[in-house]
């Protein structure tokens, strides 16, 4: 209720009528009431131009006007103010009509008393404030919701975008160090010729620059080997199938031979189970990060344990929470296998947790440890086109646990699972 006088707009043809209302409305305490009194609609229409009221007592028999009508030119013309209709008409058919037409009351003359007129622009003041306060809530909520609407719009087209342009990025790396390798190995095959036929017979400069040439060129196809292999990595594949992933690490140890004998590396595995993969993808995921292992172990003999359990997959929503290995996840979805394959080597430190993934990140020089920084960004590509998770917990000096997931609903053998 507005707190000063309650300024009402009387619109009532009749004077003898308007002063009785005047003074029933006087004595109406503690409700103070200041009234201004027209008896033509128009007169009403030009009182609102001119100031504003708090309610409007509108009599449906006026001179210029007559019944709902003078309801249905008034109410566009003071939408925000509440009207009761005082009519000597009884007709609950015309009532309900004035409500719907936007009355806040309606009222018979003779049937209203001192008390029940006070209340009734009281509550008409209230009821339309409220539904002023819904009208403009609810318009709000439509704005808000159209420019989220907007927004999902435009991330959906820059996501679409996104995912466009790294196709063109991915197929560009794919194209490019696919069409560098044959003429780099025609200069590394000339410059090995080189090196051979003219070892001896030239200066001590010029054989250490074949050798940088050789070096340079060795470095490269490593390079572009490893940028093919990333860029080949998650690409669409028909080829998921049951895959053993007991046999797979088996495999990828095979193809690390070397490192592992001349390290006298000692590998354990725990049973591994059996998943619906791409088995040439996950070997590669399973040798990238056993070549890790063996190779950031500094001088110690290298101690490698692969390893899997069986649990709940977090929901979707918390899929990005668990990913730094924050299983505080609000509920389970399905299961998920969670593979980890730890060693004893130098460790990360943790503010590098989330660096190593990207592609080029290297934390050491390659003078102490060879790479190109490829190896872990194909990893996470490859985890994340079979639907997982993958991340790193270390300890510097104390060595690394790799962890990824793969879901276990894609398994095949039920038997396997722990
Ligand atoms: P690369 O080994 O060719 O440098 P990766 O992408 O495989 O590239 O690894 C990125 C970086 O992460 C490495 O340079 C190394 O610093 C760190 N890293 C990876 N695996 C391990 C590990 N098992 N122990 C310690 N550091 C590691």
């Amino acid at each position: 209720m507005p707190e000063h006088a309650v300024k009402i707009l009387l619109i009532e043809d009749n004077s003898a009528e308007a002063r009785l209302l005047r003074e029933v409305l006087g004595t109406t305490e503690p409700m103070q009431f200041s009234i201004v009194h027209v008896q033509h609609l128009r007169e009403g229409l030009k009182q609102l131009a001119a100031e504003s009221f708090d309610i409007i007592l509108l009599d449906l028999t006026l001179p210029d006007s007559a019944g709902l009508e003078s309801l249905s030119t008034l109410v566009p013309c003071a939408p925000t103010v509440p009207i009761v209709v005082l009519t000597n008409t009884n007709d609950e058919q015309l009532a309900l009509e004035a409500l719907r037409q936007g009355a806040q009351d309606y009222l018979v003359k003779r049937l209203v008393n001192m008390e029940r007129l006070g209340r009734s622009l009281h509550y008409a003041i209230e009821r339309k404030q409220i539904s002023l306060a819904l009208l403009k809530a609810n318009e709000e909520l439509a704005e808000t919701n159209a420019r989220l609407k907007e927004e999902i719009r435009e991330r959906e087209k820059v996501q679409a975008e996104l995912e466009r342009s790294n196709q063109e990025l991915e197929q560009f790396a794919y194209i490019a160090s696919h069409d560098l390798k044959q003429p780099l190995s025609s200069i590394s095959s000339w410059a090995q010729m080189l090196a051979m036929r003219s070892r001896g017979n030239l200066d001590e400069k010029a054989d250490q620059c074949i050798n940088y040439i050789l070096d340079g060129t060795g470095r490269m196809q490593q390079l572009i080997e490893d940028l093919l292999t990333y860029s080949r990595a998650g690409r669409m594949t028909e080829s998921f199938e049951a895959t053993s992933c007991e046999q797979l690490v088996k495999e990828a140890m095979a193809s690390l031979e070397n490192a592992i004998s001349q390290s006298e590396a000692r590998i354990t595995c725990d049973r591994l189970p059996t998943v619906m993969a791409d088995p040439v993808q996950l070997e590669q995921l399973f040798q990238n990060l056993l070549d890790n292992a063996l190779k950031y172990c500094q001088h110690r003999t290298p101690q490698i344990h692969i390893s899997a359990m069986l649990q709940p997959a977090p929901s979707s929503d918390s899929k990005s929470q668990a990913k730094n290995g924050d299983r505080s996840a609000d509920g389970p979805d399905e299961s998920e296998w969670v593979f980890s394959v730890m060693d004893n080597g130098i460790g990360i430190n943790r503010e590098h947790f989330d660096r190593i993934f990207m592609i080029f990140q290297r934390l050491h020089r390659r003078d102490e440890y060879p790479g190109t920084g490829i190896g872990l960004a194909t990893c996470q590509k490859i985890v994340e086109y079979h639907g997982g998770r993958i991340w790193v917990e270390s300890e510097v000096g104390c060595g690394s646990t790799f962890y990824f997931t793969l879901p276990a609903q894609r398994s095949e053998s039920n038997s396997e699972k722990q």
